[in-house]
C-alpha cells in the first residue's frame, strides 16, 4: 500500500483526504480511501460537488485535457487511478468501448449520473418507499438504489 497526496493541482487548490490505493498485478492502482458513485467511479467531494478522482489525477500528471476530449481508462477499471492507465479520447471512443464491452447501459445515456448528493441522502434515509418506486422516481436502475441503501456506493455521503 502506497500513500500520496495531491494538493494544488493546476489552477485550483484542492485539499482532499489522503488518497490511498492498492496496486494490483496488472498495474492498476485501486483507490481504497474514497467512496464510489453509482457507476463505480471513485469520487471526491469539493464544495458539495462530487467529481471522479481520476480526472484530478490525470490533470496532475498530464495536464488539462483538450476541450471536448474525455479521459478514459485503458484498463476499464473505474476504481483505477494509475495515471499510466488514463488516456485521452473522444466521447465516441468511450461509447464505442462501452458497446464493445456490452455495457451500453441504460442510465449512461448522458454520460453522467443522475443522482445528486441530496438525492442520494433522500434515498438512503427513505425506508418507507420501495426501491422500485425510488428507482422510477430518480430515473435510475433499481440496483443503483439498492447499492446506495446498503452502503456499497456513495458511503462518503451517507455516512456523515
Ligand atoms: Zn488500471
Amino acid at each position: 500500500m502506497q500513500d500520496f497526496e495531491i494538493q494544488g493541482i493546476g489552477d485550483f487548490i484542492i485539499k482532499m483526504k489522503e488518497i490511498k490505493f492498492k496496486v494490483k498485478k496488472n498495474g492498476c492502482h485501486i483507490c481504497t480511501s474514497h467512496c464510489v458513485d453509482e457507476e463505480g467511479y471513485v469520487i471526491c467531494t469539493k464544495k458539495g460537488k462530487t467529481s471522479p478522482i481520476y480526472r484530478f489525477i490525470y490533470r496532475f500528471y498530464k495536464g488539462e485535457p483538450k476541450k471536448g476530449m474525455v479521459i478514459r481508462h485503458t484498463c476499464d477499471n473505474r476504481k483505477c487511478i494509475n495515471p499510466e492507465h488514463l488516456i485521452i479520447g473522444t466521447h465516441q471512443d468511450n461509447v464505442r468501448d462501452r458497446v464493445a464491452r456490452g455495457r451500453s447501459a441504460k442510465g449512461l445515456k448522458n454520460g453522467r449520473s443522475k443522482m445528486t448528493r441530496q438525492a442520494v441522502l433522500k434515498v438512503y434515509n427513505d425506508k418507507k418507499t420501495s426501491r422500485t418506486e425510488l428507482a422510477r422516481r430518480y430515473g435510475v436502475d433499481r440496483q443503483v438504489i439498492r447499492k446506495i441503501q446498503i452502503g456499497e456506493t456513495w458511503r462518503c455521503v451517507t455516512s456523515i
